[in-house]
């Protein structure tokens, strides 16, 4: 056969065979490796019998395409070895193209790993490998700029899944497979220049507290406002739920799915809204001094020092009655236990990372859809797009050794060597930084179906 159909200039294609579903090519290399991958030598090789590997290449019209190659096995006399000659262009210990085991882990970002095993006839175990080896290069190739605020949250996609951000950039640098204790310590030590982070959102989840303090002794934690208040909108919701239940007659009907609308700031209720919410605390008086104290949570953030915050809370806590202290425990539990670092949001400047919530809600839904997501692909797309990523120019200050003019000038006409002058000096540096994935972008490209 004249024509090159494979089109890999290694290869000569000796025939050319069509089934329904798959192309079968018999091929021999134009060129192999004869050095020993024993002893390395490649001296004293002798040809030692043939061998006919069965090649995966990418699919082509619809079909599986297999390269029966005809390899010669190799006797090392050195090491006394035999051995597979290597072909380039063919993962020999994968039975496939190189150029395959690229474009194996592109389209791994868009189709599951059976789809993929069955259009190229690999069984679904290799496409994940070749696919883990695609997303460990990948992640070499997308460096990530440490920020300074960083936000640590969870997200629950079947179990919680750990994931970081950089607080100022608004964007995402990573996500774990799990929210260990050890994989946060092991991920947060892979940062460059990690002493840079001077504050640490979290919510209150002790693995990371424990984890930041490990690391980052010198990093500020500060519990995350949104998971404070969040605790008070769930006490709520028990009481809600309760009253709900009990009161299957007209004032009660609709409060049981009203989730939503409770869950909204009153300030933030449309008139009929509030209508419909000041029937309901009409009607049940414990429910409305359940959501006072639910707004009145909030009051916490409406102050400027952590004394007066501490004293609002106090306060607040002072308020609860008897009946509402079991589901407001814990609102009281939470605030006793992370003291310090709830408070520590007064401190100077507010740090918060309430805008993950609805990337969390995004991702969720695109997760849950049924498109066959693994968590591991899921992570991929979303971290090693390029168009979602956020990259700005950053201004730093390097310092650098002076070069005196006269020196320079000097040591040309001389032809010396410029001369290594013992002073230095600050000069200011723009460069282009990667900040992880643009939330913003994502949220759109998930809105617009893209994922
Ligand atoms: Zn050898």
């Amino acid at each position: 056969m004249p024509v090159n159909i494979l089109n890999l200039p290694g290869l000569t294609v000796l025939d050319f065979k069509e089934t329904n579903d798959e192309y079968h090519i018999k091929a021999s290399p134009i060129e192999i490796v004869r050095c020993c991958p024993n002893c390395d030598s490649s001296n004293n090789i002798v040809s030692h019998a043939w061998r006919t590997l069965v090649i995966r290449d990418i699919p082509s019209h619809g079909k599986a395409v297999a390269i029966h190659l005809d390899v010669p096995r190799l006797k090392c006399r050195s090491c006394n070895k035999t051995f597979t000659a290597a072909v380039p262009e063919v993962d020999a210990g994968r039975e496939m193209t190189l150029r395959l085991a690229k474009w194996v882990g592109r389209q791994a970002l868009e189709y599951t790993y059976a789809e993929i095993a069955k259009q190229v006839k690999v069984d679904e175990k290799t496409v994940r490998n070749v696919f883990d080896e695609y997303v460990a290069e990948l992640e070499k190739q997308y460096k990530r700029e440490t920020p300074i605020w960083l936000g640590i949250d969870e997200i629950k996609l079947k179990r919680f899944r750990a994931i970081f951000t950089n607080l100022h950039g608004r964007s995402l640098i990573d996500m774990l497979p799990d929210r260990y204790t050890s994989s946060v310590v092991t991920f947060l030590n892979t940062l460059p220049d990690k002493e840079r982070i001077t504050h640490c959102a979290i919510d209150m989840w002790s693995g990371y507290r424990r984890a930041v303090q490990e690391v980052l002794p010198n990093t500020k934690i500060v519990v995350d406002k949104f998971h404070v208040v969040s605790k008070a909108n769930a006490a709520f919701d028990i009481v809600r739920r309760k009253i709900a239940k009990e009161s299957n007659n007209g004032a009660g009907l609709g409060l049981k799915r009203a989730h939503k609308l409770f869950e909204k700031r009153r300030d933030d209720l449309t008139d009929e809204q509030y209508l419909t919410v000041t029937g309901w605390l009409n009607n049940f008086p414990l429910l409305a001094t359940a959501y006072d104290l639910k707004e009145r949570l909030y009051f916490i953030y409406e102050v400027e020092t952590p004394e007066e915050a501490w004293g609002e809370y106090l306060h607040w806590e002072s308020t609860i009655p008897k009946e509402l202290s079991k589901p407001f425990r814990a609102v009281k539990t939470a605030f006793r236990n992370w003291k310090p670092y709830i408070l520590n949001y007064f401190d100077d400047q507010r740090v918060t990372n309430a805008f993950t919530e609805s990337f969390n809600a995004k991702v969720r839904e695109v997760y849950r859809n049924g498109r066959g997501y693994t968590f591991e692909r899921l992570r991929a797309k979303v971290l090693y797009t390029d168009m979602l990523q956020k990259r700005v120019k950053v201004q730093e200050k390097v310092r650098v050794r002076k070069q005196r003019f006269e020196d320079v000038a000097t040591a040309r006409y001389m032809c010396l060597a410029t001369p290594m002058s013992d002073e230095y000096e600050t000069q200011i540096r723009t460069r282009v930084a990667n900040l992880g994935t643009d939330l913003s972008t994502l949220e759109h490209a998930f809105d617009s179906g893209k994922f």
